[in-house]
């Protein structure tokens, strides 16, 4: 079971029944994009706290803003936090308690917490002061209850334009935390909502919805990230004005930063919108939908989740950290077979034209907990990868050259014996020999050989692309482009690299699409749900093989 400061503080207050209730959390997406990898942390935060503490979580929408929202959204966070494994409690959405919100208006009105100010935009902003001078009373600070509820009442009955009154909290304006200088807690917006369509034309501000949301739904814990530290104090003051027993409290923890990539929906929507990815289920996208469709399981981010933990200290997470868990998780669970990115024929010049050798060959390795194999057919054609070869060596490279004999993986020894060039001098094809007594890839003699090579045959290999993915940005923190820059001056131009032809093994023509393989020797793999066709399949690489990217940053 993970442990950390939030779980200490749920474990506390659940053997004490702080709250006198069950333990409760929630998962507030805006939906306003689809969720990315930093949902993840807090979507397995507050999963992870209801399973663990016998509690509940609620999955609510925080849709209190008309202009940005949609339900495709929705319909996205919903797929997402099923796919992960979570089952929540409650679907519920913050724009169903706009009419608890306005009713708590009135009442704060009515005790005096709260006044329509009419100042705009400019004034009230001036009127806060900085963080070293306090900050001025509104002229419409001392307006009477009365007064008060006659104009919110016609604010919301739509008589007044965007901007000509708000709702602030009558707190105090030289309240050493700027955001309890009387804060906004309705505006007005006559803009339709995505599921309340023109029903309101006053609308909340985070800091009036979210506490109160919290409160209505009887959440005992309230996570949310650093960036909202400040806004606890108005989160306290409001849920005790509005006379909540008991009621949540917030919790900050450190947001996941994960290198080479942006988490802010707004980035990763003008990615989308610009057309610099294939949509927000591209798979070098940070979204669930991305990871989803390269080939990222479920567990394995649930893994990383977990590994990386919860803390109060900002800290970036390198891509290797994430990459380690998704390949571990791959390595235990998905079958090994042979597919050649960028093939080289080989014809086997004493292997019978026609025939057909059928091969055991074993999906997992021993050290893996899963069974299984399959045939492998080895013919008198066959493709090889093209850097496996080299016409003049050096001294390392242990792999296929003139006269070199190596093993073709669960095959024969084969030996080079010529090299075919076409008129350039391309290498077209090289011509070997095989050895019959090797069958299953030893020799009886004891003779060994320096390398292992994945091979397939070439009159039964399905023909594919295959897809290599490298990191979205040049630089580790594309959010800290030097000022006066755009992010996007940092995106990777060569983060999608496509190989077309590609030639996989016959076996895997018989797996349903979305099959997920360890290709031997080049990564791990999935057939794209998207544009794989059963004549052409396309295979995304999800992660390679091991973790190159480490030493290359090792050695710089
Ligand atoms: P973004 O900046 O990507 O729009 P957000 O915080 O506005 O993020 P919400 O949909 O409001 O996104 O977030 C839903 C929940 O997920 C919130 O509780 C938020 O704190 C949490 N969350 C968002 N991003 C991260 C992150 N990078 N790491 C951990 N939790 C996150
Ligand atoms: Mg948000």
């Amino acid at each position: 079971m993970p442990s950390d400061f939030i779980r200490d503080k749920v474990a506390a207050d659940a053997e004490s029944n702080r709250f006198g209730r069950q333990i409760a959390t929630r998962f507030p997406p805006e939906p306003n994009g689809f969720p990315h990898i930093g949902h993840v942390k807090s979507i397995c935060l507050n999963f992870g706290i209801k399973q663990e503490f016998a509690g509940r979580c609620n999955l609510r929408f925080d849709d209190t803003n008309p202009a940005t929202e949609d339900i495709r959204y929705v319909e996205a966070i919903k797929n997402d936090v099923r796919w992960l494994g979570f089952a929540w409690d409650e679907e519920l959405y913050a724009s169903d308690y706009f009419e608890k919100f306005y009713e708590i208006a009135e009442a704060l009105i009515r005790k005096g917490t709260a006044y329509v100010d009419s100042q705009n935009e400019e004034a009230i902003r001036e009127g806060r002061g900085t963080v070293t001078t306090p900050g001025t009373n509104s002229p419409f600070r001392d307006r009477t209850a009365g007064e008060n509820l006659d104009l919110l009442r016609r604010m919301r009955a739509g008589e007044f334009p965007d901007g000509a009154h708000v709702l602030r909290a009558r707190i105090d304006m030289a309240h050493p935390n700027m955001l309890m200088r009387d804060p906004i807690l309705l505006r007005i917006r006559h803009e339709p909502h995505y599921r309340r369509g023109d029903a309101w034309c006053v609308y909340p501000l985070y800091d009036f919805a979210h506490p109160l949301s919290d409160a209505i739904e009887g959440i005992t814990h309230s996570l949310c990230t650093l960036e909202f530290k400040d806004n606890n104090d108005i989160y306290k003051w409001l849920v005790r004005e509005a006379g909540f027993d008991r009621p949540p409290e917030q919790t900050e923890f450190a947001r996941l930063e994960l290198d080479y990539t942006v988490l802010s929906k707004r980035k990763l929507l003008r990615l989308v919108n610009e057309g610099l990815v294939d949509g927000w289920d591209d798979p070098r996208m940070p979204t669930i939908a991305g990871m989803r469709r390269r080939g990222v399981t479920p567990e394995g981010l649930r893994h990383f989740a977990e590994g990386v933990g919860v803390a109060r200290k900002p800290a970036r997470t390198e891509l290797a950290t994430f990459e380690h868990y998704i390949r571990d998780d791959l390595n235990m669970r998905v079958p090994r077979v042979m597919a050649v990115l960028n093939p080289l024929k080989v014809v086997i010049t004493n292997f019978p034209e026609h025939e057909v050798d059928e091969l055991e060959a074993s999906y997992y390795p021993h050290d893996v907990p899963k069974t299984g194999s399959r045939k492998v057919p080895f013919t008198r054609e066959l493709y090889i990868e093209r850097e496996d070869f080299m016409e003049d060596p050096p001294k390392k490279f242990f792999r296929l050259a003139p006269g070199r004999e190596v093993r073709l993986r669960y095959a024969y020894f084969v030996t080079c014996t010529d090299v075919v060039k076409d008129a350039a001098g391309e290498i077209i094809e090289l011509r070997c020999t095989y050895d019959p007594a090797t069958r299953g890839g030893d020799a009886p003699d004891g003779r060994k050989v320096q390398g292992t090579i994945h091979w397939v045959s070439a009159s039964h290999a399905i023909d594919a692309e295959a897809r290599l993915y490298d990191k979205l940005f040049n630089v580790p923190d594309p959010d800290a482009v030097p000022e006066g820059q755009d992010f996007l001056s940092a995106l990777n131009p060569n983060s999608l690299v496509v190989v077309p032809g590609a030639k996989v093994e016959r076996s895997v023509g018989e797996d349903p699409i979305g099959t997920r393989y360890q290709f031997e020797r080049t990564g791990y793999f999935i057939s794209d749900p998207v544009d794989s066709t059963p004549g052409r399949l396309v295979f995304n690489r999800t992660v390679t093989l091991r973790d190159t990217w480490a030493k290359v940053k090792d050695k710089a």
